[in-house]
């Protein structure tokens, strides 16, 4: 028997965009299983919870049969590629900004674990502009972020949107 083919989509996910979704959705026709593997990253400051994360991406991949969603605690992706028995990271790329900090990821991860490799897919031309920390920005201003997420996405950001502009008033 074959080993099943696991691929590990590793981000923030703060929040999960149409860009992220397009890679989803081709990243799960190249593997058996797709993990999307929500990272807490306790330097970077969120709009979401990992748990809210967690849930708004499951609910927008629910149609992708072979997609699951995990998160990554305390622990370097390394071990958990190795733990799931991964075959590959994958990553998207928009620009040749995104093309340097890939590359050093993807080399420093190789270095912890030998067997470890990245597969990286284009941004498909549509998304390419599309960034978390963009829509972030064009929400807190009321910007209208309809055609850049999923609508589960967009209904959550307009109410944290609302929560983060009521603590700043204090
Ligand atoms: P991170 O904080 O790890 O950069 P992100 O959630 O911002 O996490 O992104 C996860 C991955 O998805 C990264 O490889 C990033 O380059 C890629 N990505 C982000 N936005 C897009 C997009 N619009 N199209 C394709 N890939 C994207």
């Amino acid at each position: 028997m074959t080993k099943k083919k696991i691929g590990i989509y590793a981000g923030s996910f703060d929040p999960l965009t149409h860009g992220h979704i397009d890679i989803i959705r081709r990243a799960s026709k190249i593997f058996d299983e797709l993990i999307v593997l929500i990272a807490i990253n306790t330097s970077k400051k969120t709009w979401f919870t990992a748990e809210e994360r967690v849930l708004l991406t499951q609910q927008a991949v629910d149609q992708i049969s072979n997609v699951r969603v995990d998160t990554l605690r305390n622990g370097l992706i390394a071990n958990y590629y190795h733990r799931v028995g991964a075959s590959a990271l994958v990553r998207g790329i928009r620009n040749s900004t995104d093309f340097e900090y890939e590359y050093g990821i993807a080399s420093a991860n190789k270095k912890q674990c030998a067997n470890l490799d990245t597969v990286v897919l284009f941004a498909s031309d549509q998304y390419r502009y599309l960034s978390s920390s963009l829509i972030k920005e064009i929400a807190y201003f009321d910007g209208d972020i309809t055609d850049m997420v999923p609508e589960n996405v967009n209904q959550a950001m307009q109410i944290r949107k609302k929560e983060l502009a009521l603590q700043q008033s204090k």
